[in-house]
């Protein structure tokens, strides 16, 4: 397949979850491709993000399934958690999985060069450190997103984000998290797990803005229960730091202080494409800085693409692999298709976590006028026994018209793993009546998907009854 015009065929600028799906496909697909990234391969869902987070969420969970044990007879005195021992192993795990994705793309094919790559023009990249510059017929932008700070902040050099949480030396006494979102949340429930007293400074009013309303007070909710304090409505003022004891102190514009070891903001990330050299070539990018694509991931230069969190489509690991192989067939397979975003199942990783498919009831009134919820809040079994409650929650939208489930919202124990096979459901457009169908599986906290009978009506829509 190799053009003997260029160099490759293709040249990847990112190793992680899109770039190497592409570059790997491509490759078997015949094509002469190399990937050069920076860093290190795996991107930011392997080396900063959802798989150590991850590790993070189990290790924090330990400390409440020792609480939970006690009700069932286990005692759990003397338990204690030593941060080191568990980075230390978290981090060897990521090397690990690098490492994977290293020999993975050589399996494939792949060149891999450990190296910044920057846009010269429509088929030339300059590799910034090996001071060279190699040719491509097609050049993929794969480059993920960054943590944003709010950099006009005074004091703001005095905090971190997500990307140095999984780097920690020691863990703190007090942790303070800006932020309502995906990350803040998550992350103000490892550390409150883990025994740090943390604080939550939101700027709305309940975390998790954009989430169907009832999740979004679930998860604010369970954030206080799990022993987070929660400000609202407000922000980071200024932040100062002692030099002598390294412990900062954070002004909110509220007029509360708070004294912290660490301060992170959990603000949002934003498309990572800061001298990547798009204006070498013009290709266009929204207000946000994400380049703007096709159905098919092609920029406005025909011979440059891009996959994943760096077009701010949807902003998850499997949808940048979706959209990384729809790339390699539409280039190299002869088989052009784009990547459907429409209802993609998804979870907040909070404890416990969220799993969500499909529209909320907000967006569903909007769309479709006419929609019936189905709601169920219930105390599963497994916390029958024991001091802590851990209410769950599922909710399923139906449009009235067809019957068609077309949302499933579910806050509680294993809804992450729930709502996967739900999304299948969801986005095979099956009917309330063909989920009634379904045999329920007993005991579970699941079979209440298949055996919700009663609508539930609004407050306010009852009273106009
Ligand atoms: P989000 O976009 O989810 O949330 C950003 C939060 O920061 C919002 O609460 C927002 O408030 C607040 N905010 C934004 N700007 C400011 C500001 N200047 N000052 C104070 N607060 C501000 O971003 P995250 O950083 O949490 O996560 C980034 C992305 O990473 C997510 O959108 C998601 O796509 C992905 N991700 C996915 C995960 C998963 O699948 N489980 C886990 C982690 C990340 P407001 O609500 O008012 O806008």
């Amino acid at each position: 397949m190799t053009d003997t015009e260029f160099d490759y065929d293709l040249f990847t600028i990112g190793a992680g979850s899109g770039g190497v799906r592409a570059s790997r496909l491509s490759s078997m697909m015949g094509a002469k491709v190399a990937v050069a990234e920076e860093y290190r391969p795996g991107g930011t869902c392997v080396i900063r993000g959802c798989v150590p987070k991850k590790f993070m969420v189990y290790a924090s969970g330990f400390g409440k399934g020792f609480r939970q044990a006690e009700g069932y007879g286990w005692s759990a005195d003397n338990v204690s958690f030593d941060w080191a021992t568990f980075r230390d192993a978290m981090n060897a795990e990521v090397d690990r999985l690098s490492g994977i994705y290293s020999r993975n793309l050589a399996n494939a094919g792949v060149e891999l060069i450990h190296d910044r790559a920057e846009i010269v023009d429509t088929h030339t990249v300059r590799l910034v450190n090996e001071d060279r510059t190699v040719t491509a017929k097609n050049i993929l932008v794969a480059v993920g997103g960054a943590p944003n700070k709010d950099w006009d902040l005074e004091g703001a050099e005095h905090t971190i984000t997500s990307n140095e949480l999984f780097h920690l030396k020691k863990l703190p006494e007090y942790i303070v998290i800006a932020g309502g979102g995906y990350i803040a949340c998550e992350f103000a429930q490892v550390f409150a797990g883990l025994g740090v007293k943390t604080c939550l400074v939101y700027r709305g009013d309940t975390v998790l803005r954009g989430f169907d309303e009832d999740v979004r007070v679930a998860v604010h909710e369970g954030l206080k229960a799990s022993g987070v304090r929660v400000i609202t409505g407000t922000v980071f003022e200024k932040i100062t730091k002692d030099e002598d004891t390294g412990k900062k102190t954070v002004f909110l514009k509220n007029g509360d202080e708070l004294i912290a070891d660490d301060v992170v903001f959990a603000i949002g990330r934003d498309p990572y494409t800061k001298g990547l050299g798009l204006e070498n070539v013009g290709i266009e990018v929204n207000d946000k800085g994400a380049i703007i694509v096709d159905e098919y991931s092609k920029t406005n230069v025909d011979s440059i693409y891009a996959v994943g969190d760096v077009t701010d489509r949807v902003n998850l690991t499997p949808v940048a692999i979706r959209e990384g192989a729809a790339f390699a067939d539409t280039v190299f397979g002869g088989k052009p298709r784009g990547y459907d975003h429409d209802t993609i199942a998804s979870a907040v990783f909070t404890q416990p976590p969220v799993g969500t498919v499909g529209l909320t009831e907000v967006e569903a009134r909007k769309k479709y006028g006419q929609i019936d919820i189905y709601k169920s809040t219930f105390n599963p079994m497994k916390y029958a026994l024991t001091k802590e409650r851990s209410p769950m929650l599922i909710k399923l939208i139906v449009r009235a018209s067809d019957d068609v489930v077309i949302g499933c919202h579910m806050v509680g124990d294993d809804s992450p793993e729930i709502i996967q096979a739900v999304g299948i459901a969801v986005k095979a457009g099956l009917t309330k009546a063909q989920f009634d169908e379904t045999c329920a599986v007993h005991p579970s906290v699941a079979e209440e998907l298949v055996t919700m009978k009663e609508k539930w009506t609004p407050p306010e829509l009852k009273a106009a009854e």
